[in-house]
């Protein structure tokens, strides 16, 4: 009897041994397989070392062994909390309890182990079985044993509760799962407590503890509950959004989730879903075609749905045909979705018509769809937008926007594209034989009485680029019709203008100047002509230096077909400071080689103020090449010194007590030349005859002429007078107190040897 008890339990041990062995090398890391590999580890050992303890002969071993085992025990019962926590998913809810079990083993675990010698907890005997074997058994429990048991049951309980409460909880597919373990934990309980009672030599409960190791271990990892794959797809199925429809081989159907019960009308009528399935069987499925797909159209709740039906056959291992399924995708949601994405990626969000990016891509396909019909880009500016939004509001400057919208969208009607480009900026594209400047001026003159503001006029700017080539970007071609526009920019009407050949040719004009600059500076392309300028004693002692670009194809080009540009692109003031020293290296050249009292004048561009230090860099200059500033004369236009009176006038003192001569240039040509002269204090004033030469009444600009010398005379300045064409212009300004004269009559800017050669210090007759 002993020696199949020891031999029973050894076994146990084994399998359960096996199982830990099985879960370490097979099953994946995680919480609950460790905590399974902890349950059988120590349930397995638990078990040796009782059957050692039984069957060691020696007496003190005997005891030692019985004391561990009883330790291992009260492992096995931790293990299993912590097991059933992780089984359960009912993780760390004991936290600070588990510590208070802990201490409480730990307490336990030291009496166990001083009992042999103690014996306050238990006393041994032997016996002998069969061979003659002696055994030892425990033979009788003391009092301070309940301490042990105590554990063990708390343990125990621990347990049970949380399994019953997740069972409770679980739907019913999963409770077998918890219960199955739940079940195996009774026999070894309640064995136990039955053995309690009767004095029995061994402890037989730990036949069954095999039961509950396989049970925690079969039930936690290895277990499906039956027909849960089943349930799941079922479920899935039916809450799936496709519609599904599933036939057996027979043509019959076994199944239609709500989605395709829907679609077929099953709740009036739960043969449509038949109906429907025998339609698509005649009309769409041929013998040939397995699998197939098509797009149809259904009104549910009485809204077009679109739909795509899929049809698809089902084999089984063999191939033999098992049945087949409908797939129903309702995509009518995520068209509009993807349709409203692509609404609000294409179109201006303030006034709802095309934005750029997808006025070029429509642009771009209406021309190349119709090679044969002529187009022209037709762009809009409205003429200071920027004070429509600060006189209107932001919301005034929108809703503005938006009637610029509605014009431009009426204008436009079918067989054209239109968009807002930018801000303010809208372009429509035309067939050509559809645009009319009249009908497009008059559509936009609108855009002001909309507004309905009498003391604020808008004006819209149109340009218009007929496309010519049709291979350049829709933006180029856009660009062209804005460049039309800022030829008109400052124009108060609405008004149109042509992108042409003149423009064309200035913007290759424009774009040759700044891509060849930089290379003909530094190639010294640039040379200094001197206009001389004549006294009115007929004496010449220096001139104007104008500059003039010696280009390697064009020859000596002027001034007036780059200034603007350089100014435009700010290079002005690398080419001014280029100039002054040009100037001043001539001045020293002449000093050097004895020649006095001769001045150059230079042009300052109005740009340069605020593209460089010019005291700087003029004073800088003056010093290096040690000549006086009074031989170099600054020509700073009206409009310069205006710009920004304050600032100016301050740099002009300053110029002048350095030493330089100070000339007005251009005076005359700016707004508020008169309002100048108050505040200026410059040396000379330099009248140009050419904005006089322009007007009719001859005798009325002689008099302004005479006027504004003697005011000149009167402020003590200098009067030079240039644009001097004819003797009689010279001899008239003579008259009338002119001091210097600067003109064709004389001479046109030469070159520095020739002014050398025919010019300095010798005498003109005027
Ligand atoms: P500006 O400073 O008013 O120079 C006078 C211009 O009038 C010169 O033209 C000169 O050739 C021209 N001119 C002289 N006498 C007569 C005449 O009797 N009749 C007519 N119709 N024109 C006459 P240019 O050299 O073509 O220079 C044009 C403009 O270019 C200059 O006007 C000046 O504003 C600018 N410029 C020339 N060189 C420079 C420079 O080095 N720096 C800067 N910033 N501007 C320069
Ligand atoms: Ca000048
Ligand atoms: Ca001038």
């Amino acid at each position: 009897m002993v020696w199949a008890f020891v031999t029973v339990l050894f076994l146990s041990a084994l399998l359960i041994f096996g199982c830990f062995c099985y879960t370490f090398k097979k099953t994946e890391n995680n919480e609950i397989s460790s905590a399974v590999k902890k349950l059988l580890l120590s349930g397995s050992v638990c078990i040796w070392l009782y059957v050692s303890a039984i069957f060691i002969e020696s007496d003190i071993i005997s005891a030692v062994l019985f004391g561990l085992y009883n330790i291992c025990d009260d492992a096995v019962v931790i293990c299993l909390i912590i097991f059933a926590e992780k089984f359960t998913g009912n993780n760390d809810r004991l936290k600070g309890g588990k510590k208070l079990i802990y201490i409480y083993a730990l307490a336990d675990s030291v009496f166990l182990l001083i009992n042999p010698f103690t014996k306050y907890m238990y006393t041994f005997k032997t016996f002998t079985g069969a061979f003659g074997k002696t055994f030892h058994y425990i033979s009788s429990f003391r009092l301070f044993y309940a301490f042990h048991l105590g554990f063990m049951y708390m343990g125990i309980v621990i347990v049970f509760g949380i399994l019953i409460k997740k069972i409770v909880s679980m739907p019913k597919i999963y409770k077998m799962k918890y219960a199955m373990v739940f079940i195996s934990l009774c026999p070894v309980v309640s064995i136990n407590a039955v053995l309690l009672n009767f004095e029995t030599k061994f402890d037989y409960s730990l036949l069954f503890y095999v039961i509950v190791a396989v049970a925690s271990f079969y039930f936690s990892l290895i277990y499906v509950p039956r027909g849960l794959m089943d349930r799941l797809l079922f479920f899935s199925v039916a809450n799936m959004r496709y519609g599904i429809i599933c036939i057996d081989v027979d043509g019959k159907c076994v199944h239609a989730n709500k989605t395709a019960g829907i679609y077929c009308d099953a709740e009036m009528n739960s043969e449509n879903v038949d109906i429907q399935v025998k339609r698509w069987f005649s009309e769409k499925i041929s013998e040939k075609s397995k699998d197939c797909s098509w797009e149809t159209q259904k009104r549910i709740d009485g809204k077009i749905r679109n739909c795509s039906i899929e049809y698809k056959q089902m084999f089984d291992n063999s191939f033999r045909y098992i049945g087949c399924f409908f797939l129903i995708n309702d995509h009518t949601d995520d068209d509009e979705k993807l349709e409203a994405e692509k609404y609000r990626a294409t179109h201006d969000t303030l006034t709802g018509i095309y934005n750029r990016e997808y006025f070029y891509e429509e642009t771009r396909k209406l021309i190349d769809k119709n090679p044969d019909t002529d187009y022209c880009i037709v762009c809009t500016d409205v003429k200071n937008f920027k004070m429509v939004n600060d006189i209107f509001g932001v919301s005034g400057g929108d809703n503005l926007l938006k009637v610029i919208a509605n014009i431009t969208a009426n204008l436009a009607g079918g067989k054209c594209v239109y968009g807002r480009l930018t801000s303010d900026r809208f372009a429509i594209c035309f067939p050509k034989e559809r645009f009319d400047e009249d009908t497009v001026l008059y559509e936009y003159s609108k855009v002001s009485r909309a507004m309905g503001n009498s003391f604020f006029k808008i004006y819209i700017h149109i340009g218009v680029y007929e496309i010519e080539q049709r291979d350049v970007s829709i933006s180029v071609m856009c660009d062209r019709a804005n460049l039309a526009i800022k030829t008109i920019k400052d124009s108060y009407q609405n008004t149109v203008a042509y992108y042409d050949e003149k423009l064309r040719s200035s913007v290759v004009q424009e774009q040759k100047v700044i891509g060849e600059f930089e290379n003909a500076m530094a190639m010294g392309q640039f040379l200094i002509y001197i206009q001389p300028q004549v006294n009115v004693d007929g004496s010449i002692n220096g001139g104007e230096a104008l500059v003039r670009w010696n280009h390697p194809q064009d020859g000596i080009v002027s001034p007036g077909r780059f200034i603007n540009i350089l100014e435009n692109t700010g290079l002005i003031s690398k080419l001014d400071a280029y100039m002054w020293e040009l100037s001043c290296s001539q001045l020293k050249k002449w000093n050097d080689s004895g020649i006095e009292n001769v001045y150059i004048s230079v042009n300052i561009s109005p740009k340069d103020f605020y593209l460089m230090d010019v005291y700087e860099v003029i004073t800088g200059l003056v010093k290096k090449y040690n000549i006086n500033p009074k031989s170099l004369h600054l020509e700073i236009t009206e409009t310069a010194v205006m710009s920004n009176p304050q600032q100016q006038l301050k740099l002009i003192k300053e110029l002048r007590q350095f030493g330089f001569i100070i000339e007005i240039d251009d005076f005359g040509s700016g707004y508020s030349s008169l309002n100048t002269l108050k505040d200026i204090t410059a040396d000379v004033l330099k009248i140009d005859m050419g904005f006089l030469r322009k007007t009719e009444n001859i005798e009325k600009s002689k008099i302004i002429l005479e006027m504004v010398v003697s005011l000149a005379k009167a402020l003590k300045m200098e009067v030079i007078t240039e644009g001097v064409e004819t003797k009689e212009q010279a001899v008239f300004l003579a008259q009338a107190g002119c001091d210097v004269f600067q003109g064709y009559h004389f001479s046109k800017p030469v070159s520095v040897s020739e002014f050398e050669e025919n010019y300095l210090f010798k005498y003109i007759t005027i």
